[in-house]
Order: structure tokens, then sequence, then C-alpha cells
């Protein structure tokens, strides 16, 4: 008789693991059902301990241990996965089990498709991922060699895009010649196309490229000798609830055990990829540029304001307005590029003052406009905790009908364009017109069939751009200048470089602050001064990759709130926390924040992972988050 621990595979219950008597001497990382409350949940077996060995244990516990029932066939998950799991556990300060539950996709979660058989050899040794620092032309050239490459020595290929548009970006690029040995998974799949997927995955007939989103990117093949990490830097490659996993960590921890090659591919990569590259973690591919080519060239146009002469602000400078009725005549193609979703990013009284916020979050509420039966509806939304309800047509505190909207968003934007240009079709890309995949998909080709047609896009636009236009512009620079996280400068240059790269025109950047160092990198293509740059400051300031960010937010009253504080302080002191309230959060709700710099070096440390494990569940915890404040 043994006494096993089994971690269920769901959230939130029992993250420590259920303990059970069993008559079977199942092994680490066996898939079984355990009863639980008159259910039945998938489990995956942590621990197994001969009862003799587990007296102690049984004599303390307070209750009497339920018998497994025996279980057939039961699968189990490969050593990797295991040993992968094991280790990001401490990293993520998470039980095995929430670890688990992320790491599988949706389907085999919920238990309607079976994990696949994955006839796991031994793992090899592990081997330096190499990074490729290119436009996507050339890592395209370089991904095709590779595939046929460990196709001729007999193994397959994992390709991990961010999401379902790139992944079916790159099958239609990469599947010449081998379709029959191409298979997809992505969320944009129908039921069918997924089974016939899985049904694939297990045809060991011939060797595959499989490319995937993150959340498939966890199934095994025994025959995979090679991952790539296409677009490294894309905030996709994060999942978005508990525990907050980063994919490209998981997938590099997961190498590490599977001893499989790995190529990380961008056009820039994340300052914490350079770093290791030049830290000799990684390797370059080729020579890595000290300045990128990028056929696109910027122009920056100043919309400094000129105190000596005071005009009406215009969203379109004169520049910008010629510029699109010449690529019009010449019936090309423009994208333009607006950071802000809705009319504007707040509103407030021209007579009193007075802002309007969301009563939860204190968060300003941005203008938002939807169309019901032809009918306009004007919402304010909360873009902190999603809160929608009918914008109001008079100050709330003082009964004024001026009000006045700032911060320019894409539909303020869509209406200048439909006035200054009646006659250019434009399509709006956005959360709202490109709801589902589908309807992006057909906005994206409308706007390639066509020609003189404009495409008004937010950053979601971007990965639809498949091919080249001949002019784009960046609408307000100054938003993006602005956003709020410690990643804004690289994740700026990775905008303005993208575009250049697609438009074989010119990128047309308006902005009040024309000096700013980061539109000097984007117009260059300096990457190399850049990341010096970019390394010295993070390092000063105790930044990623050189710290490891800790942080945790909770939120209530006001005396849930210091409650929680109390429990914080009492369990983190001796690693120096900053607790520190969200500035727009009010003070009858706040939003608290504590975050630990952990030299990245000493993370994870058994000591802190024990603490941040203890900590109730109401307050959750990030690794490594973009925004902190
Ligand atoms: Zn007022």
């Amino acid at each position: 008789m043994y006494v096993i621990t089994v971690a269920p595979l769901k959230r939130g219950i029992s993250p420590d693991g259920l303990t059970y008597f069993s008559s079977e001497a199942y092994t680490e990382g066996t898939l079984l059902l355990v009863p639980i409350r008159n259910k039945e949940v998938l489990g995956l077996v942590t621990n197994i301990k001969p009862v003799s060995k587990a007296k102690t244990a049984l004599r303390t516990a307070t209750f009497s241990l339920k018998k497994l029932p025996v279980q057939k066939d039961s699968k189990k998950l490969g050593e990797s996965l295991i040993k992968t799991a094991k280790e990001l556990g401490s990293f993520y300060a998470t039980s095995l089990g929430s670890l688990m539950y992320s790491m599988l996709p949706p389907e085999i979660r919920r238990g309607e498709v079976e994990i696949p058989h994955t006839h796991y050899v031994k793992p090899g040794s592990s081997k330096t991922p190499q990074i490729l620092q290119a436009q996507k032309e050339e890592r395209l050239v370089a991904y095709k060699s590779l595939v046929r490459e460990t196709f001729a020595h007999s193994g397959s290929v994992l390709l991990v895009a961010p999401t379902s548009i790139e992944v079916s970006e790159m099958k239609k690029s990469l599947e010449q010649g081998i379709e029959d040995r191409v298979i997809i998974f992505s969320s944009a799949l129908t039921k069918s196309q997924l089974k016939k997927a899985y049904t694939e995955l297990e045809d060991f007939s011939q060797t595959k490229l499989i490319i995937t989103t993150p959340t498939y990117a966890l199934l095994e093949r025994h025959d995979i000798t090679l991952t790539i990490l296409e677009h490294v830097r894309s905030a996709f490659y994060k999942t978005m609830s508990r525990p907050y996993l980063d994919y490209r960590k998981v997938l590099l921890t997961h190498i590490k055990y599977t001893g499989r090659k790995c190529l990380i591919g961008d056009l820039l990569v994340r300052t914490e990829e350079e770093y290791l590259r030049r830290t000799d973690v990684y390797q370059a591919k080729t020579e890595t540029p000290k300045r990128i080519e990028l056929q696109g060239q910027l122009k920056i146009i100043s919309t400094a304001l000129d105190p000596e002469k005071p005009v009406e602000y215009k969203i379109f400078s004169t520049d910008v307005v010629d510029a699109i009725n010449a690529v019009k005549r010449k019936r090309g193609k423009i994208f333009i590029f607006a950071a802000r979703r809705g009319i504007a990013s707040m509103v407030m009284c021209v007579d009193c003052g007075h802002i309007f916020r969301s009563p939860q979050s204190g968060a300003p509420y941005s203008l938002m406009r939807t169309k019901k039966d032809g009918v306009e509806e004007r919402w304010f939304v909360c873009s902190a905790s999603g809160e929608k309800k009918r914008a109001s047509d008079v100050c709330t505190k003082c009964g004024s009908w001026r009000l006045r909207e700032q911060g320019i968003g894409i539909q303020h934007v869509y209406d200048e364009l439909h006035k200054l240009f009646p006659k250019i079709p434009t399509i709006l890309f956005d959360h709202l017109s490109a709801k589902t995949y589908k309807k992006a998909l057909f906005l994206r080709d409308t706007f390639y069939k066509s020609k003189g047609v404009i495409m008004l896009g937010t950053k979601m636009a971007i990965p639809y751009l498949s091919d080249n236009v001949d002019l784009s512009i960046v609408v307000n620079m100054d938003a993006l200048l602005a956003t709020p996280t410690w990643r804004l400068e690289e994740e700026n240059l990775s905008l303005l470089f993208s575009l250049r790269e697609i438009t074989n025109g010119d990128v047309m950047v308006q902005t009040r602050s024309p000096k700013t160092e980061i539109l000097t990198h984007a117009k260059r293509g300096s990457i190399e001064s850049f990341y010096n740059e970019e390394l010295e400051l993070r390092k000063q300031f105790k930044y990623p990759p050189f710290n490891t960010f800790i942080h945790l937010t909770w939120q209530g009253n006001k005396n849930v709130v210091k409650n929680i504080e109390g429990i914080v302080v009492n369990l983190l002191n001796d690693f120096n926390p900053s607790i520190y309230q969200n500035p727009s959060s009010s003070d009858n709700a706040p939003i608290m924040y504590c975050l630990l710099r952990i030299e990245s070096k000493k993370w994870p440390n058994k000591k802190l992972v024990t603490a941040l494990r203890s900590l109730p569940p109401s307050v959750r915890l990030m690794i490594n988050p973009d925004k902190i404040i």
C-alpha cells in the first residue's frame, strides 16, 4: 500500500495536493481521476511513498485518507515536462498543480482530448539557444533551411508564434513542398480542425513541422529536436491569468530538459535576450548588426506648439495631409496608427475642472462610441476595471454642458479622416471592429485587395499587416511616449521598426517631442547603442534582467487593504518590500502594490518562495510584469 499526493489540475482547489491511499505504485507525473466533492477531477501525481515510510505523516493526519480506485491505462506526462514544472514552481512561487494546469492545452485540461502518447525518450544534454535578429524575410529563409536540415536528420520542428494570425502566416510562408507534414495549433481552429491536429501529432510515419501558439507549445513528441520562438518580444507570450506564466521562460526551461536545439527570432529582441547574448548564455546565429537596415524612411513631424503663433490643434499636419493625397493619387495603401481606443482617453468639465472617473478604480473614464441598429451610443469605459456605463451629457458636479474630450482616440481620428478625405475609403481596425479573428482577417483582406485605401488601426492591427504599404503614419507619438511601463522605450522602438519594415515609402511620426532619443534610434536603426543605453539604465534602476520583479497587487475597502498590508509586511519584511498605492485609484477603494527587486542570480530564493506561497489568495502575484505602477 502507498500514500500518494495528487495535485488537481484545476485552479483553486487544494494547491498543495490531496493525499490518498493507493494499492498501485503510480509514478510521478501520472494523470489520475480523483474524487473531489462528488466530482471526478483530473490530477497529477506529485509524490508517492510506501505506507511504512509515511507513518509519521499518517499518524498526525487529523482525517482518514480515502482509497483511490485502481485506474488502468493511466497516462503519464513526459519527464521533461515534470522537471520543467518543478523548476518553475519555485520561480513563480506557485504549486505544481496550478503550474501544470496552465501548461496544458485547454482541451486536455477540460478532459475533451486525451493527452497524446508522447513516446518520450531520455533527454539529451542541453544546448546553447541561438538568437536571430533580422527582418522577417531573412528569418523565414533561416527557418526554412533549419526545417529541411532537421527533417534530414529525422527530427521534427516545433515553431511557436505568439498569436493565431502569426501561426497562420508562418504556415503560409513555410509549408511549400511539405504541406502534408505541417501541423498547426491555435485558438482560431475549429473543433474538428483541432481534433485532426491532435491525430496528426500522433502520426509517426514522418517527421513534422508543428506551428503553434504558446498555449499548445508544450505538447510533446519524441522526435522534436528543435524549438523556434518566433517574434519573441511579443507580449502574447505571457498568460493573462494565474500564475501569469511567461511562455518564453517556460519553453526555454523545457528545452533544457529535452536537449532540443533552440532558435529565438525577432526584428528587435528584448533587452533581456540581448543581455543573455552578451553574457554568452545565448549565441548569435549570424553576426549581430550594429545597425539595422529597413526600407521605410522615418520622418519626424514636429507638432510642438509655437507660442508665437497660437493655432488650433490639428490631428493631421499639412505634411501628412499632402503625403496622404500623394499616395492616394498613385492608388497606393496607407496605414495610420492610433495609440488609443475609443473617442477620447478622458472627459473633463471646462467650468469646474471635474474629471469623470470610475468610482471603483478611481481611474479616469475613457469615452467610446458603439452603434446599435444605426443609432450611436456613447459610453464611459474604465480601462482598469472594464466597467462600462452610459456617458453623461452634463457635468455631474456643477451641471455644466461644457465638457471637453482629451487625448485623441482612434474613433476621433476616424471622424477626422472622413472629414479631410471623404473620397478615400478607410478601414477601421480596432478592438470593436476586429472583435473576432474572422472579422480581423476580413478587414485585412479588404485592405490589401483595394487600391488608394487607408487602414486606421491600433497596435492589434500590426501582426495582420502581412504585405507592404506605401505610407505609414503615427498620429500621436506622444501618447506612446507616456505609456506607463518600464519597457516603454524598446516597445516604441520595436513598433517604429515594424512600421519601417512593412512600409516601402515614408513612416511619418507626429510628435511634440521631436528630440526624443528613441526617435533617433528608430530613424537610424542604431540597435547596438540602444541596447547599450537601455542595459545601463536597467542596471542602474535595478530592472530586469539584472533584478527580478516580484510584484503583488491587492484591493478592497480601506480596512481590507490595511489588513492585507499587515500580512504582506509581516511575511516579506526581510526582503525590503516597497508598498505603494496605484496613483489613479481612489482612497476609498485603493489598489495596493508591493514590489520586491531581487537580484536575478538570487531568485528563486527558498525562504522567499515559501513566504510568497503562504500569501492569502486575494493577493495577486506576478513575476516580472511589464507594468509595476
Ligand atoms: Zn463641472
